[in-house]
């Protein structure tokens, strides 16, 4: 390649993402009549709820939604969001906090745009989402990983957080329910976390999104509502996916102080202006329903959790925790690795390799620790149907043998 037709370093540096490389794996292994199951991308298998697709139906016959729109949201959708945070936070915040975003993924890559310089510093409780560290890089900053590994059910040492801290330390991440781990995080944990951010002057980027998604009597616990005095640093990243199963509407938010929402709508305006309209109304008659459908959907996770918490570890050599929110189980893989596997006796010797050759021989999709910075484990998303999941579990048992 000549001089003049490189890339920016910029896009250079970046990893694309796993979770996604995974799932168009699997979706194209689908449709060229490969029968794959996929545990790869957290995406609910449910319909979106009737009454939501028939608001979006009713907003594409209403010539209103054919115009640009505010380029932070409708202003309706920023008031239902702000109510929202009422209901399910139990703390104020006005609609001028609330910018509407093309999935919660455009609120990540926008927090660390707004709020970081070339150099800065971001602490990124590891195991991480993929796309944090990327989105960091993006902006010009520095992830820093801490690691919390399941000797400690994946519960971020503060200790650690504080060994990590240098002058350059401008936020840190909060995820929980946690992906990829399904932990979820101690109130003294987040507690922790938001006075420790409070007393250095750290921003807090919270992703809430799995929030409703939780068992086994676990809460979710909200640093704003942890730690009050967080909230002028504290940005909380959300969205209609994974509550409403609503992951190809695109629909996400940020709640943020006032200036650094205005900052991100700003930016927003030269990036993607308003979120589509359809989509925008039909968060909206989400957002402002009831979590009725939520709650059956997490009986359901619930069920497949136990199945597939039950099956995983049956399999010699795979060691899994038992996770208390989201939909994703993070077992241990180390024991199969330097081992032969499958008919062919293949032998693996990381867990990315190790995800390869399940796609290939068994055809089942999973995403390989190395994604979510903790090589030796597997992420399963179960998300998916009961009879999906057990035949899945059956062709990685059969096939560790
Ligand atoms: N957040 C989901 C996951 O981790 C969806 C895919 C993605 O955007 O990464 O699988």
């Amino acid at each position: 390649m000549a001089d003049w037709q490189t890339f920016s370093d910029r896009i250079n540096n970046v990893t694309p993402s796993a979770t996604l490389a995974v799932d168009s794996k699997a979706k194209a292994m689908k449709a060229s009549g490969v029968d794959v199951i996929g545990f790869g991308a957290g995406e609910p298998d449910f319909p979106t709820p009737a009454d939501v697709v028939d608001a979006a139906v009713k907003a594409c016959n209403d010539p209103r939604n054919y115009k640009y729109t505010p380029t932070a949201g409708l202003p309706e959708l920023r008031e239902a969001i702000a109510a929202k945070v009422l209901r399910d936070s139990g703390y104020e915040v006005t609609a001028d906090q609330v910018v509407v975003t093309n999935g919660g993924k455009q609120a990540v890559y926008e927090s660390f745009q707004v709020l970081l310089n070339d150099g800065d510093e971001v602490i990124i409780p590891t195991p991480f989402w993929t796309s944090y560290p990327e989105a960091v890089k993006l902006a010009g900053g520095k992830p820093v990983e801490v690691f919390a590994g399941a000797d400690r059910g994946f519960e971020p040492d503060i200790a650690a957080i504080e060994a990590a801290r240098t002058e350059r330390t401008k936020a840190i991440i909060i995820t929980s329910p946690n992906n990829p781990t399904g932990a979820v995080w101690s109130r003294e944990t987040i507690r922790a976390i938001g006075e420790w951010a409070v007393e250095h002057h750290v921003w807090v980027i919270s992703d809430e999104i799995y929030e409703h998604l939780n068992y086994d009597g676990a809460k979710t616990a909200y640093v704003g509502v942890e730690v009050p005095e967080c909230r002028d640093q504290l940005l909380v990243l959300n969205g209609v996916a994974k509550t409403y199963a609503m992951p190809g509407w695109r629909v996400g938010w940020m709640v943020a102080p006032a200036p650094v929402a205005a900052s991100v709508a700003k930016l927003q305006g030269h990036l993607s202006s308003n979120v589509s309209n359809v989509p925008q109304r039909a968060a909206l008659a989400a957002v402002a329903g009831s979590l009725d459908e939520v709650h059956m959907m997490r009986e359901a996770f619930d069920a497949r959790r136990k199945a597939i918490v039950a099956a995983l570890n049956d399999i010699p050599g795979v060691h899994c925790p038992t996770p208390t929110g989201a939909f994703y189980a993070f077992p241990d893989v180390t024991g199969l690795l330097g081992k032969p596997l499958g008919e062919n006796g293949t032998v693996v010797n990381t867990s990315s390799e190790l995800a390869a050759a399940l796609l290939d021989e068994a055809h089942v999709a999973a995403v390989p620790g190395e994604a979510f910075g903790a090589p030796g484990y597997l992420r399963f998303s179960y998300a998916l149907a009961d009879d999906q999941l057990a035949e899945g579990m059956r062709r990685f048992r059969r096939w560790v043998g």
